[in-house]
């Protein structure tokens, strides 16, 4: 069977200097807040080409107290895509404020910036772009409609480490962008993680306050706060895969690169990259309009495949409340039923890579 991503091979492949950071680490006496997260947090500022980094605790955490270190909270409306991950939609409800969802552009599956401004009431006061799939969206468009009607703009950038928008990292487009560690994420850590990026100093210093109890001062809270760190531990396990990050992303595009010549033509509809765009590709997504058909088959045929996601966030039992019943954002709808996720992943091996496109042809041409 082809893994759809060997996590534990990524890891082995450093083993010796994971082991020697945990070491190091162990070593230290200092396990919350110490130089590990200090110097991470430069690291990956630097590597985003952002001023400022703030490690936090998860990628939720990353994008509900970015939102409120923005002051947004209850009564706001924040714009979000219709087919994001739901933890984008959950920031901002933990954020106190409503998720305005706006449909994706069918090609790009990426925030349509034509349909923002239809969305846009007097509450509104950020959109909240996702970089699905590693594929950026449209900063350059969206961040003029923001700058049109006074918007805070959120990036959520958890499945995008390292992807480029007119060749520029993506880490402060817009105001701040909210970065998940997760284990299966592009640079991930071998448990939970997070940061924010901004260029905004008072951004920066407001999130160092939230994340540690409200307190710039030990024992002395100026804002009700979170416990919601980045553990020392896993910021020197990120300092020893960062340095490893770009190649990863080299040896996905090139598993990309592969499946888009292979597949082109074939009745499956792949992943578009516009012109602006250099994608990190977290996942290469396919449709098809038999998809479950097309998965069963791949998984005959000894090849793993995910679905991302199964279920629109708006038809999460979660979201009952908001009223949004089936059939109110078709386009992210149909892309629900689509959607097929193929193994891709920085240790899957031309072989590999082989194995999934021989299998791939054979179904859909068996479906057809
Ligand atoms: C993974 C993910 C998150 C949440 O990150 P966690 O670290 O798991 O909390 C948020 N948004 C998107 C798009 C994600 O893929």
């Amino acid at each position: 069977m082809i893994p759809f991503l060997d996590l534990k091979s990524i890891q082995l492949a450093q083993r010796d200097e994971l082991a020697a950071a945990f070491e190091r680490v162990l070593e230290s006496g200092w396990y919350i807040l110490g130089a590990e997260v200090t110097q991470f947090e430069q690291e990956y500022a630097d590597y985003c080409g952002a001023r400022h980094a703030v490690g936090v605790a998860n990628g939720l955490d990353a994008l509900s107290l970015a939102l409120r270190a923005m002051g947004i909270g209850p009564g706001d409306e924040v714009i979000v895509p219709s087919n994001t991950y739901i933890a984008t939609w959950l920031a901002v409800s933990h954020a106190g404020a409503t998720p305005v969802p706006v449909e994706p552009d069918a090609r790009t599956c990426n925030l349509d910036p034509t349909r923002i401004e239809a969305a846009i009431t007097p509450h509104t006061r950020a959109i909240m772009p996702v970089h699905l799939y590693g594929q950026p969206a449209d900063m350059q468009a969206i961040l003029e409609i923001a700058r049109h009607h006074h918007l805070r703009v959120l990036e959520d950038g958890a499945q995008a480490h390292g992807a480029r928008v007119r060749g520029e990292r993506l880490g402060a487009h817009g105001d701040a962008v909210a970065w998940s560690f997760y284990p299966g994420k592009n640079l991930g850590a071998l448990g939970d993680g997070g940061a924010v990026t901004t260029n905004d100093p008072e951004l920066a210093s407001r999130l160092r306050e939230l994340r540690n109890y409200g307190s710039k001062r030990k024992y002395h809270n100026e804002v009700i706060g979170y416990n919601s760190r980045l553990d020392e531990l896993q910021a020197a396990l990120l300092r020893v895969k960062l340095p490893q990050l770009d190649a990863a992303n080299r040896r996905r595009t090139h598993i990309a690169q592969r499946y888009l010549s292979a597949f082109a033509g074939l009745g499956l509809t792949l992943p578009h990259v516009p012109d602006f765009a250099e994608p990190a590709w977290h996942l290469f997504v396919v449709q098809h309009p038999r998809r479950d058909a097309l998965a069963a088959r791949l998984a005959e045929l000894g090849v793993a495949t995910m679905i991302h996601y199964p279920v629109a966030p708006h038809l999460q039992p979660a979201y009952a409340t908001l009223g949004l019943g089936a059939g109110s954002f078709p386009i992210s709808e149909a892309m629900h039923a689509r959607v097929l996720s193929l193994p891709i992943g920085p240790t899957q091996g031309d072989d590999a890579t082989d194995q999934v496109i021989a299998a791939v042809q054979r179904a859909v041409a068996e479906l057809a």
